[in-house]
């Protein structure tokens, strides 16, 4: 089944990330395996892209792929007040008419099945339904992984091990990197309804963000299909899932109920499938690689759901961490430093959007408040709305708006290798 005993890269886990940075990889010439636990279609939470994801689809060659697809496109996202009251959107042509400020609304299971496939065309070696149970260290350095295949348990070798296991966080957890952030703790109930009331036009694929009537959180509407709408509600634990009983399907509907923005989208739909719960969704590593390993995407942290920048993220840091591997693949040198060069760039750009995650929670911040007392940063609030978060100008709207809220300070990366953290590891 698994081809070889040793491989240059493993990449442990297929969503997004992984899948990225396996197929980059893969073109780079490298031999790379991919292994996933899950069989494919799977149900996955995730589905509003960011338009900045454009360029690493072309560049790993779903472009086309999306295009053909029958995804709703995304142009805009609109945010709705407590009262129900909806603001103008924000329609990301507007900002530049190319092409890649269009974007799509996903069904995880569809699209990451098609980006696995697609990694397989790029020559990765892929396997479902293998499921790793530890990343192997010898000496402080990842060597290998230790997989479950069939009733089995084979240990594979790989010069770098990359973990893209998404909120599993395998490695995080392994070494014990993984820092939860005290000031996001947000559950999320959702579900998917049939015939929710949409805009027409080029708002028809807008992603709609609704603040609770409490002012503590929000919910999202995201068209998936002409019939099916995912529907969501993000709230503190202690208010959404403690003591609320054992059906949230329940709890969505008491929510919907008391928020006019969505009850209003759903008067005359109906709930189709199950409803899930997830919560506790914001992390962060201490570390984004080390000796022979580097984390990709929420395999190293998650920031929130609330302006849709995950598979962003995990797409930009895959292709990131595939460009550094390569380089230190070549230069025969897997040490931290190298394997970890991509991160304080990637940090940065995670930073910015998480401080606009923040004055969001601010029941005392008003954003409109804000924009019409600032309106040149008008381009800067879009640019993070749309991904664009790689570079160092789009940070100045923060300078000023540190003035109307306190915003959070960057978690520092570590670098080093405690010796401590290698011993935990074997
Ligand atoms: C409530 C909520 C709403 C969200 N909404 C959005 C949104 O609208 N837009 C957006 O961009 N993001 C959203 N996100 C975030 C998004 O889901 C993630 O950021 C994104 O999926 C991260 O991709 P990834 O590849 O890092 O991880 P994942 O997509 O989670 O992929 C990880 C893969 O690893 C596999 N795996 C795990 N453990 C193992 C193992 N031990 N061995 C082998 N395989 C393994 C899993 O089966 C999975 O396929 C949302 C998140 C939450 C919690």
């Amino acid at each position: 089944m698994i081809v070889r005993e040793s491989y240059d890269v493993i990449v442990i886990g297929a969503g997004p990330a992984g899948s990225t940075t396996a197929t980059l990889l893969a073109d780079a010439g490298h031999s790379v395996l991919l292994l996933e636990k899950s069989r494919f279609p799977r149900h996955h939470i995730g589905e509003s892209l960011m338009p900045h994801t454009y360029h690493t689809f072309k560049r790993i060659g779903m472009l086309d792929k999306l295009k053909a697809s029958l995804f709703p496109t995304k142009e805009s996202v609109q945010f709705v007040n407590a009262e129900g009251r909806d603001s103008r959107p924000y329609y990301f042509t507007d900002r530049d008419p190319h092409e890649c400020s269009r974007t799509w609304q996903v069904r995880r299971d569809v699209f990451d099945e098609m980006m696995f496939a697609n990694a397989a065309e790029h020559g990765v070696e892929t396997h479902q339904e293998v499921q790793v149970r530890r990343v192997v260290f010898d000496d402080g350095r990842a060597v290998g992984v230790e997989a479950k295949i069939g009733e089995t348990t084979a240990t594979i070798n790989g010069r770098v091990i990359v973990d893209a296991t998404g909120m599993n966080t395998l490695l995080a957890r392994q070494l014990d990197l993984r820092r939860p952030d005290p000031h996001l703790k947000h559950a999320a109930i959702y579900g998917y309804f049939r015939n929710a009331q949409r805009d027409s036009g080029r708002n028809a694929g807008a992603t709609i963000v609704i603040s609770t009537p409490e002012g503590n959180g929000w919910f999202w509407s995201i068209p998936l299909s002409d019939e099916v709408t995912s529907v969501g509600v993000v709230a503190p634990p202690a208010y959404l899932t403690t003591g609320r009983g054992a059906d949230p399907a329940r709890t969505l509907d008491e929510e919907i109920a008391k928020a006019p923005g969505i009850a209003k989208r759903l008067e005359n739909a109906e709930r189709v499938g199950e409803v899930r719960v997830t919560s506790d969704f914001s992390y962060r590593a201490t570390r984004i690689a080390g000796p022979g390993w580097v984390l990709v995407g929420d395999a190293f942290g998650f920031l929130d759901p609330l302006y849709s920048s995950g598979v962003m993220l995990a797409l930009t840091s895959g292709e990131m961490a595939a460009d550094t591997i390569d380089d230190a693949l070549r230069a025969d040198d897997l040490s931290a430093d190298r394997l970890g060069a991509f991160g304080p760039r990637f940090v940065a750009a995670m930073h910015l959007i998480k401080q606009l995650v923040h004055a969001f929670y601010d029941r005392d911040f008003s954003f409109s408040a804000f924009m019409k007392a600032h309106p040149e940063f008008q381009d800067h609030l879009v640019r993070i709305l749309i991904g664009d978060v790689f570079n160092d100008e789009v940070g100045a709207i923060f300078d000023k708006m540190r003035d109307w809220t306190s915003l959070p300070e960057p978690m520092p990366l570590e670098t080093t290798a405690p010796r401590d953290s290698a011993k935990a590891a074997t």
